[in-house]
C-alpha cells in the first residue's frame, strides 16, 4: 500500500491500526468474518472504474466484454452453489436487497410479516425506524416468551388473521434453526410470498450444516459478507416463474425473476459495483471448495463449545444454547439488565469484540439493551477450535461478571493478544507498519 501511504498517510495509518486491532483482538461479532486476500484483491482492482448499468448483454454503456463475463460467472456460481433458478448479483448490500424484493413483490402500504427486531429479526423486517416499517404495513411475529423459540403455530395464526402479502423467514440474533418448510406451508395456506433472508446463515447452508430454503421458497436474499465470507454485498435468488398470480401483477407480463431484476435496476440502483461483483464471484468459488464445508462445520462446533462454556460459567443464554453460529447472553439474571452497552465497552478493553443486543421481551432501550450477541465465524476462519473456545468462554464469563474491574480487563487483554498472535491474520501488514511515524489529526476529528 505504498501509494496510499504517499497520498494519504492519515488514512493509511488508520487502516493499519484497524488491521492491528483485528489481528490482536478476538472478533466475536457474529455478522463479521475475515475475507481472503484474493477477495480483497478483486475489490481493490480497476473494475471499480467501470459503469455498466443494465444486465449482461443489455447494458447502457459500451466496453462491457469483461464485465459481462464477470457478472455471468458470478451468477453461474451462485446458482450452482445454492441451487437457485435465478440470481441477481447486483445488490449493494443486504438492506438494499431486501428493499428491492419489497419493491418487486408489494405496492406501498401493503402488509408483510417478519420477526420482531427484539426477538431476533433484522431492521429491514419491519422496524419502525426503517423503510420496511415506514412504507409498509407490518405484522410482526415474536418468539415464545418462555422458550425463546419461534412457535410455528403462532406464526400460522398471525398469518391467517393478518393475510400478509409476504412472510419473511430469517434471523439476525436467533440462535436456533429456521424451519423453511414449515414457513412455506404457512405461505401456501395464506397465499403469501415466502422471502427467506439467509444473510446470517448463508455460509452454514452452503456448508451443509443448516437446512437450505431451496427449493421451497419464492425468494432468497443474502448478504455475502457474513458466514459466506465474501465482500460486503448481497445476492437475490428466486424462482423464475411467479407462484402467485395476484392483483398487483395483473397486466404485467413479467415473471418473478424479471420483477426482481427490474426492481434492482432501474428500480432502486444505478450502476452495479463491478469490483464487488467480481469479489462475490471469488468468494462463491472459495465457498464451493470442499474445505468450506469443514469450515462451516467447525463454526457450529465452536459455537456449541463456546455456549457450553458460557453456561458452565453460570451465564444465561437465550434458548439455553445454540444450533448455529451465534448466541445471545441474557444479562438480566446477573442483575445487569439494560447494561449491554457497558459490558460491550468493558469487553473492548479486554480486546474481545462483541455486540450489545436486545433479548426477547427486553424492557431496556436499544442503546443500552440487556443482551450480548456473539458468534464464531471470524475466529473459526482464523483457525481456532474447541480448545480456544473453552478458554475464551472462561475469559468472557469472568469479564462479563466483573465488567467494572478495569484491572482484570487490562490483564485479560494481554492474554487475549497472546492467543490472537498464535493465529496470525493478514501477517503481511506487519512489515508495512507506520514507517513515517505520521501524526494523525484524528484527535481534532474526535473533539468535533
Ligand atoms: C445483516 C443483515 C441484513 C442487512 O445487511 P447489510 O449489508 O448490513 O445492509 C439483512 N438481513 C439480515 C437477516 C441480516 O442479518
Amino acid at each position: 500500500m505504498r501509494d496510499l501511504l504517499e497520498t494519504d498517510p492519515w488514512i493509511y495509518n488508520q487502516i493499519l491500526d484497524e488491521t492491528t486491532r483485528q489481528r490482536t483482538g478476538l472478533e466475536l461479532v457474529p455478522s463479521e468474518n475475515y475475507v481472503s486476500k484474493a477477495v480483497m484483491q478483486a475489490m481493490g482492482s480497476p473494475l471499480t472504474n467501470k459503469y455498466s448499468e443494465g444486465y449482461p448483454g443489455k447494458r447502457y454503456y459500451g466496453g462491457q466484454e469483461y464485465v459481462d463475463n464477470i457478472e455471468l460467472l458470478a451468477i453461474k456460481r451462485a446458482r450452482e452453489l445454492f441451487g437457485a433458478e435465478h440470481v441477481n448479483v447486483q445488490p449493494y448490500s443486504g438492506s438494499p436487497a431486501n428493499h428491492a424484493v419489497f419493491f418487486a413483490l408489494m405496492t406501498l402500504g401493503e402488509k408483510f410479516m417478519g420477526m420482531d427486531l427484539g426477538c431476533g429479526g433484522h431492521l429491514t423486517h419491519g422496524s419502525k425506524v426503517n423503510f420496511s416499517g415506514k412504507h409498509y404495513d407490518v405484522a410482526s411475529y415474536r418468539v415464545d416468551r418462555e422458550t425463546g423459540l419461534i412457535d410455528m403455530d403462532e406464526v400460522r395464526k398471525i398469518a391467517l388473521r393478518e393475510r400478509p402479502k409476504v412472510i419473511i423467514s430469517s434471523l439476525t440474533s436467533y440462535p436456533r434453526r429456521l424451519d423453511f418448510q414449515a414457513f412455506q406451508e404457512v405461505c401456501e395456506e395464506v397465499d403469501a410470498y415466502h422471502l427467506a433472508d439467509i444473510s446470517h446463515i448463508a455460509g452454514l447452508i452452503v456448508g451443509g450444516v443448516h437446512e437450505s430454503p431451496f427449493p421451497y421458497v419464492d425468494v432468497v436474499t443474502t448478504t455475502t459478507h457474513k458466514t459466506l465470507r465474501g465482500p460486503r454485498g448481497a445476492l437475490i435468488m428466486s424462482r423464475t416463474e411467479n407462484r402467485l398470480h395476484d392483483e398487483h401483477f395483473r397486466g404485467s407480463k413479467k415473471n418473478l425473476a424479471q420483477l426482481i431484476d427490474s426492481a434492482v435496476f432501474p428500480g432502486l440502483q444505478g450502476g452495479p459495483h463491478v469490483h464487488m461483483i467480481a469479489a462475490k464471484a471469488v468468494a462463491l468459488r472459495e465457498a464451493a471448495r470442499p474445505e468450506f464445508k469443514g469450515y462451516a462445520r467447525q463454526v457450529v462446533r465452536n459455537a456449541r463449545a463456546l455456549a457450553d462454556e458460557l453456561m458452565a460459567q453460570g451465564l444465561k443464554l437465550v434458548t439455553d444454547g445454540t444450533d448455529n453460529h451465534l448466541m445471545v447472553i441474557d444479562l438480566r439474571p446477573l442483575g445487569y439488565g439494560g447494561k449491554g452497552k457497558y459490558v460491550q465497552n468493558a469487553l473492548d478493553v479486554a480486546g474481545i469484540t462483541v455486540n450489545k443486543n436486545a433479548v426477547p421481551y427486553d424492557d431496556a432501550s436499544p442503546f443500552n439493551p440487556s443482551g450480548i450477541r456473539l458468534g464464531t465465524p471470524a475466529l473459526t476462519t482464523q483457525g481456532m477450535k474447541e480448545n480456544e473456545m473453552e478458554k475464551i468462554g472462561e475469559w468472557l464469563g469472568n469479564a462479563v461478571k466483573n465488567y467494572h474491574d478495569v484491572g482484570l480487563l487490562k490483564k485479560m487483554r494481554q492474554e487475549v493478544t497472546k492467543l490472537a498472535s498464535e493465529f496470525p491474520l493478514y501477517p503481511e501488514y506487519e512489515v508495512l507498519r507506520d514507517p513515517y511515524q505520521v501524526q494523525n489529526p484524528i484527535h481534532e476529528l474526535v473533539k468535533r
